[in-house]
């Protein structure tokens, strides 16, 4: 019952729970993150709170880190496909050059029967 009492008591001082995904993530400063620590090692709410929160932001963290590493592969794959481009237009300019340069055989040769 006195540690009941003691919870309802100590929830007055928990951290909201914006405070707690923000120490779960990481985003508070040293300061406050040293704060929620201490209350965390009295408060069995709290730090049951955390661990059901680390929970969740381990799951939100996951799409995080895919659209980082979609980035990465996307951004990779950009640069090459930037170069691809290049190695494409080569590939289309000696096309074109032979094509020009096939029409000229055959139209030399054209010629040449045609004059016969
Ligand atoms: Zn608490």
């Amino acid at each position: 019952m006195n540690d009941h009492f003691a919870d309802i008591f100590t929830e007055t001082a928990c951290p909201s729970q914006d405070k707690l995904l923000a120490y779960v993530k990481g985003e508070l400063s040293a300061s406050e993150r040293h704060e929620v620590e201490m209350h965390l090692q009295d408060c069995e709410l709290c730090s049951e709170a955390v661990e059901g929160l680390s929970a969740i932001s381990r799951k939100d963290q996951i799409p995080g880190w895919l659209r980082q590493a979609k980035w990465n592969v996307l951004h990779s794959l950009r640069r090459k496909n930037r170069r691809k481009k290049k190695e494409n237009y080569y590939l289309y300019v000696a096309i074109v050059a032979l094509i020009v340069l096939f029409m000229a055989i055959a139209l030399y040769w054209i010629y040449h029967f045609a004059r016969r």
